[in-house]
């Protein structure tokens, strides 16, 4: 019995440390999780309002509402609760602002996990979501999520680059800056970059004018793309593989 005492502790200890442990592992990742999908929530309940906010603008002339309450029921069917404050933070931020069209966020620090700021995310309806690094930060969660490759947002950023080169040339006679620099803050907030470390490389030529945008090195490689891929030609637009 003595004997059979002196096996059984030790053996309980054990079970008890790992238990222990495992509930340690387990908070950890849960928190972790926590923040995530919260910050995810918030980012996807801007986004809502936002759609919500152009639809209500197009059927009225162009005008956004006095207050976000307008947009229900026809537009939204409630304003939703920040998933990290479990309440509206959104209402009470609501302008409407000159160049910015009109501009939202979560009111309070509610993502200080996160790494975001009072106030933040935020949204406005000529940048979209923010700030940027959270922008990136969500992207790529999204894109592991949705199972979407580093090509594939690799891609809609030179779209997007693309689609910026375009505004700015409509803006000055035809022409396309001379640098990527002359379209941020006017037509790009920020300036993407492939895996949110290498730059894009930019040529341009006038008369006529065109221009070139492309993932530099060998970073889709290993994805099954060539080196330098995708590009982005003002003629031929998006490269295809
Ligand atoms: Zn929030
Ligand atoms: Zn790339």
């Amino acid at each position: 019995m003595a004997e059979q005492q002196g096996e059984l502790a030790p053996a309980i200890e054990t079970s008890v440390m790992k238990r222990t442990l495992l509930f340690i592992l387990l908070t950890v990742t849960l928190a972790r999780a926590d923040r995530v999908s919260s910050i995810l929530g918030c980012t996807h309940n801007l986004k809502a309002i936002a759609t919500a906010l152009e639809m209500y603008s197009s059927d009225h002339g162009g005008n956004y509402p006095v207050g976000l309450y307008v947009l229900i029921p026809k537009y939204l069917k409630e304003i939703p609760a920040c998933p990290a404050a479990h309440r509206d933070t959104y209402s009470g931020s609501w302008r409407v602002a000159g160049s910015e069209g009109f501009y939202l966020f979560c009111m309070g620090k509610n993502h200080g996990d996160f790494g975001l700021k009072v106030h933040e995310p935020t949204y406005s309806a000529r940048h979209g979501l923010g700030p940027f690094a959270m922008v990136k930060q969500v992207n790529a969660i999204e894109d592991k999520m949705n199972g979407r490759k580093p090509v594939d947002r690799c891609m809609q950023n030179l779209k997007n680059v693309a689609t910026a080169l375009e505004m700015y040339s409509t803006d000055n006679s035809g022409r396309y800056p001379t640098s990527l620099k002359g379209l941020t803050p006017n037509y790009l907030r920020d300036m993407p970059e492939c895996l949110d470390k290498d730059p894009y490389v930019y040529s341009m030529k006038v008369r006529p004018d065109s221009f070139l945008v492309h993932c530099p090195g060998r970073n889709h490689v290993k994805d099954g793309s060539p080196a330098n891929f995708p590009s982005y030609d003002s003629q031929k637009g998006l490269s295809r593989e």
